[in-house]
């Protein structure tokens, strides 16, 4: 079959759009004939240093077609049958680990990720646990389905689970552009917050409108965030921030919150050393969260809002699967708003 894998970490021209074995299926598990995958900064990561198998196939995040079942994998599911896929594969059967055994599956001891720790979807065909399958509504693309899981269960994690968001939240979302940001302006608005979010170019923020947010902050033409999201919040500060962007923005997060304000990171793709206010944490006080493991619970209840339409995937830009390398690059310059979609 034809895949985007690397044999070597490096740059863009470390990923090979090649010939790899078809993958077979193992007990539990189902063949997927890939009908479209998406980038994660993940991705860029692994081929730049991280990958420590090789050669490995790249995509966490795909949705395709069930073209083959393993006969003991005890599922619903249907040869025909169009899902999208949770990657992180946990212990099934009877054979648990102690958190999965105790329900905590968000901290499976064993747990692997496909496209990380196993083959992903840059791929015709892909194999993962039918119990990782999620059906994708009728009316949806499968480019649509593949820029959803990760994304999704990261941003309901972080706002439903972690930050327990509530109707009367004001909500300040930083990275309106990318998946998680997007995904989460998306889930807050769904809530019925107030959403505050932020960019750095005007046509991101325009898009970020469209999807629900209700008030938008260029970070490069104001002098300062905090001051700005303060004179948007009658002077509060908001209830709830969502970022992915880690150190750059720390000290101006702290700074946006109002009294027993709610911090929620899931990303630090600006760094994760910076020196932190003790002050504001104790004086006013603030709730510091951190995403970690999800729940195979979480992604059911998330999907479920995907059923109703109260979700979309969204989808930037796409590329074919031998423009993976385009893509990566895309991704590096940050020209998109939500996510990059490979259609096979
Ligand atoms: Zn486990």
């Amino acid at each position: 079959m034809k895949a985007v894998y690397i044999n070597e970490t490096g740059g863009t021209d470390a990923l090979i759009y090649g010939d790899r074995p078809d993958p077979e299926i193992a007990p539990g598990e189902v063949l997927l004939r890939v009908g479209a995958s998406a980038l994660n900064h993940l991705d860029l990561n692994l081929r730049a240093g991280s990958a420590r198998r090789f050669p490995h196939i790249l995509g966490c995040d795909f949705a395709g077609e069930v073209v083959q079942i393993s006969p003991d994998a005890g599922t619903d599911l249907q040869v025909g049958d169009r899902v999208l896929v949770d990657n992180r594969v946990k212990c099934g059967g009877h054979n648990l680990c102690q958190h999965c055994a105790a329900g905590h599956d968000q901290w499976c001891a064993r747990q692997q990720r496909i496209g990380v720790d196993l083959d992903g979807g840059h791929a015709e065909y892909v194999v993962a646990p039918a119990i990782n399958c999620y059906a994708v509504p009728d009316e949806m693309q499968f480019t649509e389905a593949a820029a959803l899981p990760i994304a999704l269960h990261t941003s309901w994690h972080c706002l439903i689970t972690q930050a327990k968001l509530q109707p009367w939240d004001d909500v300040l979302v930083q990275a309106a552009g990318s998946g998680v940001g997007s995904m989460g302006i998306q889930i807050a608005k769904m809530m019925g917050c107030r959403v505050i979010t932020t960019a750095g170019s005007n046509w991101k923020l325009d898009e970020a409108k469209k999807w629900g947010a209700d008030e938008v902050i260029n970070y490069r033409e104001v002098d300062s965030l905090s001051d700005t999201v303060r004179e948007l919040t009658d002077g509060q500060g908001v209830d709830v921030v969502f970022d992915c962007v880690g150190a750059d923005v720390w000290h101006e997060n702290m700074l946006c919150l109002k009294q027993e304000g709610r911090l929620v990171i899931t990303g630090v793709t600006s760094g994760s050393q910076t020196p932190m206010d003790l002050s504001i944490l104790h004086g006013r006080p603030l709730h510091l969260m951190g995403s970690g493991g999800r729940s195979r619970r979480t992604m059911a209840d998330a999907m479920k809002m995907v059923q109703q339409g109260a979700l979309r995937g969204i989808v930037g830009r796409t590329f074919p699967l031998d423009g993976v390398g385009e893509a990566h690059q895309v991704m590096h310059d940050r020209d998109f708003f939500g996510k990059l979609v490979i259609e096979h």
